[in-house]
């Protein structure tokens, strides 16, 4: 459902429909493929969550991202009073930094290093896939490789966006 979804507006993109809108839900795939991993701190083998990204809620809660349930097993690394640099040190954020897709069907495609093996807020526990994520990155990374030997249509809508500052 959610590939399908993002195939359809891959396809109206890459047809030039969206010229000068930088669609973001594209985009994102699209940066990390031609600049490499780095600038998205979740499209990378390590994800942003406890190594670059403290998420600090009202109550002063410290998260390691504020994409992760605050009631569920990553949630919780200290409080703000306790100090940021004990919540980056705790135990819940190693676990986090510690996440291994190495038993994972990640292991063998070839774009985990674009892709990171989706985000691990989604996945149902930490060492394994978010399934519909997987789905779209694998569409996604496929059709845009496809893309860029077929045609211009990708890079047209690259350089179209500099024209604007609309997003879709
Ligand atoms: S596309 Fe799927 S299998 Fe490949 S790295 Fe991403 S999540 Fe893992
Ligand atoms: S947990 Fe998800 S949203 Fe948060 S940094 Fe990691 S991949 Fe990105």
């Amino acid at each position: 459902m959610l590939a399908e979804a993002w195939e359809e507006l891959f396809v109206a993109v890459e047809g030039g429909e969206f010229a000068g809108f930088a669609v973001l839900p594209v985009k994102k795939y699209l940066d990390n493929f031609l600049a490499g991993p780095g600038g998205n701190m979740c499209l990378r083998g390590d994800c942003g969550a406890a190594r670059d990204l403290l998420s600090v809620s009202s109550d002063g809660t410290v998260e390691a991202c504020d994409c992760i349930d605050p009631t569920g097993p990553l949630a919780g690394l200290g409080t703000v009073a306790g100090g940021l640099a004990d919540a980056r040190r705790s135990d819940v954020a190693t676990t986090i930094r510690h996440r291994d897709l190495s038993a994972s069907r990640c292991a063998d495609c070839l774009w985990l290093g674009v892709c990171g093996g989706t985000c691990l807020a989604h996945a149902p526990s930490l060492n394994e896939v978010w399934d519909s994520g997987c789905a779209v990155a694998l569409s996604a990374f496929d059709r845009i490789s496809l893309s860029l030997v077929r045609g211009d249509g990708l890079l047209d809508w690259l350089r179209s966006l500099t024209a604007g500052c609309a997003h879709a």
